[in-house]
């Protein structure tokens, strides 16, 4: 098989050395492993930019969408009741987590181009006084829009209320203010923007939230606070744990440290995104998202003009030159996406723009 490199939010390029951390089959009861387990959990903290005494991590098992469904099933209460406010894809998969469950649940819906607007928030949380809890997304990697989450979480706040946010494609790519926004749970996983592989998400939680939740989830394997119970003693893990992506996960932590922390990792992330942006534009494709909301993670751009442009046909001539990209997921337009975090430099979007421009002048 020919090697390419992912162009993709996550699963996304690691580094040679964060992969063959992943050569060795580490035990999971001995000492040396639940320190690597607490250094991990510590790391988190401090890239956080939170403290011990505020705030905790607990590592769960699964893909991100495992720690969203343990969130949520794990901090709403039956009498309690979650406002979702969604602008794509994963905003409507963290409303059904909740319906699933069986949680009372309102959803605000804003279009897949727009912010959740706090103004509206504000005015469902003064209309509904039931409502104790709201999550979103930060960046919905559906489109590629960064939502605000500082000036939605003030209202949730001002309000009293939990918030949840999705941080899964932010977290360690896009600097937040965790403390300031005053967020309760942030949710990432190991194979976004910390440059891991896939195998477990991780929630950054605030402590006197994570304690509410204690004999709330119904699920044994999702349960939040059951999960931090039993890891927080030793770093031990409740049920088997994903040795070899947790291997590499601490490597990728020492990696984006040594890069310069999640400032340095923003600035190369910002810098590829505008390049492709630019580039792109230059050929005359759009994108579907306006800059002032375009986040720095993923673009979603329209397909070029022309009747014979065949998506199938570009993505295999691009991933025959080395880059795998992404189909487009919004719903009411023809797009494709092209992400640009993980092991990806200028050259890279420099390269893959050359061999869009070769594909274009050619196929289309
Ligand atoms: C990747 C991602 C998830 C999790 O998806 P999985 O397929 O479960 O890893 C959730 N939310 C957002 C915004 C994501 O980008």
């Amino acid at each position: 098989m020919k090697e390419y490199k992912l162009l993709t939010p996550g699963p996304l390029t690691t580094t040679e050395t964060v992969k063959k951390e992943m050569m060795f089959d580490h035990c999971t009861w001995d000492e040396d492993y639940k320190a690597i387990t607490q250094n991990i959990r510590k790391e988190l903290l401090e890239l956080a930019n939170v403290d011990e005494e505020e705030y905790t991590v607990v590592l769960m098992q699964g893909s991100g969408t495992f720690g969203v469904e343990s969130v949520v099933t794990s901090s709403v209460g039956p009498e309690e009741k979650i406002l979702v406010c969604s602008n794509g894809a994963y905003g409507e998969r963290m409303a059904q987590i909740a319906r699933q469950a069986g949680k009372n649940l309102v959803v605000y819906n804003e279009d897949y181009d727009k912010v959740p607007n706090a103004e509206k928030v504000k005015a469902i949380l003064e209309e509904d006084a039931a409502i104790t809890h709201v999550g979103m997304i930060h960046s919905e990697t559906t489109s590629g829009i960064l939502n605000d989450i500082e000036s939605v979480g003030k209202v949730v706040k001002e309000a009293g209320k939990t918030f949840i946010v999705d941080g899964m494609s932010s977290f360690g790519g896009v600097e937040i203010d965790i403390k300031g926004i005053g967020i309760d749970f942030i949710i990432s996983s190991a194979n976004k923007c910390v440059q891991g592989v896939p195998g477990f998400s991780y929630i950054i939680c605030k402590k006197d939230a994570l304690m509410k939740c204690k004999g709330k989830c119904r699920s044994v394997s999702l349960d939040l606070y059951d999960q931090w119970v039993t890891m927080n003693k030793d770093g031990k893990w409740r049920f088997t744990s994903p040795t070899h992506v947790v291997l590499a996960f601490s490597k990728a932590l020492e990696e984006l440290k040594a890069e310069g922390g999640i400032p340095a990792r923003a600035k190369r992330y910002r810098e590829n995104n505008k390049r492709l942006i630019e580039r792109m534009g230059a050929m005359g494709i759009r994108t579907y998202i306006d800059d002032t909301h375009q986040g720095p993670i993923i673009t979603t751009f329209f397909y070029p003009e022309s009747s014979k442009f065949c998506f199938e046909e570009m993505y295999e001539y691009v991933k025959e030159r080395g880059y795998a990209i992404y189909p487009g997921k919004v719903t009411d337009a023809d797009t494709f996406r092209i992400g640009n975090i993980g092991e990806i430099y200028l050259e890279d979007i420099d390269k893959v723009c050359d061999i869009f421009e070769e594909f274009f002048k050619t196929h289309c």
